[in-house]
């Protein structure tokens, strides 16, 4: 005689609640596979070349 006990005591998911914030590439940096830092309202990047840096919407 056997019996599986089938014991589910709370399944503790580590579900991603807190959405990963990725640091979004600008547009110039994407062009260039540059590390782009994200920063705001330019980036490094663009801060030194003086570009303008946009950040296309997702
Ligand atoms: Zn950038
Ligand atoms: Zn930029």
């Amino acid at each position: 005689m056997s019996s599986q006990q089938n014991t589910q005591s709370q399944t503790q998911y580590d579900s991603p609640r807190v959405p990963r914030r990725t640091p979004m590439a600008c547009q110039f940096c994407r062009g260039r596979k540059l590390k782009c830092d994200g920063g705001r309202p330019s980036c490094s990047n663009c801060n030194r070349r003086g570009q303008p840096c946009v950040y296309a919407p997702v």
